[in-house]
């Protein structure tokens, strides 16, 4: 017997030759898609609207797969984290940040991260594996699922590189903004990238609204090299170039991080680079007080530190604000999801 399919990760168009294989119009995976996605169904049976003829012979080839959470933790600030197993024993983290009326998950691409910047937590036990499109736009389910609330907004700034998994996660987030899908709009989906310059090219001509933020970090190539190995291969020009061509086509501003670190890229000298590097670009920098990781020897740039670069970067004119930081005491911050640290 073949093996059966998990629906959840199908898109529209092998929804579709799965129906027509059952012998059945193709227009019924819409319906199909939207149980999936958009009401979380737990099993073909619960599709009510199939006639029962279909729904069995589905359930005899197809499975709706699930995560399970293995651990959860409930921030001072509301923000949840979760661990969840995934089939083969790889394990990611998902959170949700409330904000207002804002419900915002952060979720993995993959289990680990080859990257290796060394100031994050993700990056230390280095790459396990890419997630498949349905152990992505699952996590925003079991989000849903779990904590009983809606989540308006996805960003990719859990674990893993995204653009080292450039098809799925693709793939997931038109799952997630489909309209028969989970419906979250393009436009509140924002995929964080460490610099993978020729995936931001193809993403820019990809004729898709979803937000681009950049780890930049760095506003030098010595400073970058360490901070975000990648930048050996895609220096800081090239990186910018591809951002310019985002925005062009785009014609949406990109989100530049910078996480502040003492002594390291904090100083006024490097905020004055930065201010050359984007002058005249559409984007917007957003300031990341460090979470520092034991054992790797980095620390947050102080208070005042950070206010002076902030000064030099807006005076610069160049529009920036400081992260507020979430989830900190559950280790649910940015950079702090670790698989090996999960209990
Ligand atoms: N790999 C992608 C997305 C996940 S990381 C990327 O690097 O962009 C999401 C953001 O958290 C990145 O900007 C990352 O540099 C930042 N980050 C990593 N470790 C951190 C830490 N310890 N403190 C604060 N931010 C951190
Ligand atoms: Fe990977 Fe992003 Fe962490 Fe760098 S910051 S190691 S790219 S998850």
């Amino acid at each position: 017997m073949p093996a059966m399919v998990d629906l959840k990760g199908l898109d529209r168009e092998e929804l579709k030759r799965l129906v027509e294989e059952l012998g059945e119009p193709s227009y019924r995976a819409e319906q199909i898609m939207r149980w999936i996605y958009r009401h979380d169904a737990s099993s073909v049976d619960a599709m009510t609207n199939l006639s029962k003829g279909l729904r069995e012979r589905l359930a005899r080839v197809a499975t709706i797969g699930r995560l399970a959470a293995v651990s959860g933790e409930q921030s001072v600030d509301g923000t949840r984290k979760f661990l969840f197993r995934l089939a083969d024993g790889a394990a990611v983290e998902a959170v949700l940040i409330p904000d207002g009326k804002r419900r915002t998950a952060c979720i993995s691409s993959q289990a680990g991260c080859g990257i290796g910047c060394p100031f994050c937590a993700t990056g230390l036990d280095g790459l396990v594996r890419n997630l498949k499109a349905g152990e992505i736009v699952e996590q925003v389910l079991a989000l849903q699922r779990l904590t009983g609330e809606r989540v308006s907004h996805v960003v990719f700034m859990g674990m893993g590189e995204p653009f080292a998994n450039y098809g799925e996660v693709l793939k997931a987030a038109g799952l997630l903004s489909d309209p028969n899908g989970v419906g979250i709009g393009a436009r509140r989906i924002t995929i964080s990238t460490s610099g993978v310059v020729p995936a931001i090219r193809r993403f820019a001509r990809e004729g898709v609204q979803y937000g681009l933020a950049i780890s930049l970090h760095a506003a030098s190539d010595p400073v970058r090299d360490v901070l975000v190995p990648l930048n050996r291969k895609y220096p800081i020009d090239q990186l910018l170039d591809a951002c310019r061509e985002y925005v062009e086509r785009t014609n949406r501003r990109v989100t530049f991080e910078y996480v502040m670190i003492r002594g390291v890229n904090d100083g006024p000298e490097q905020a004055a680079r930065l201010v050359a590097l984007l002058k005249g670009m559409l984007c917007h920098v957003n300031l990341i007080p460090l979470n520092p990781v034991a054992g790797t020897g980095y620390q947050r740039s102080t208070p005042e530190a950070v206010r002076r670069f902030a000064r030099i970067v807006r005076d610069g004119g160049i529009e920036v604000t400081v992260r507020r930081e979430r989830g900190a005491d559950i280790q649910a911050a940015c950079g702090q999801l670790r698989r090996s640290r999960a209990r």
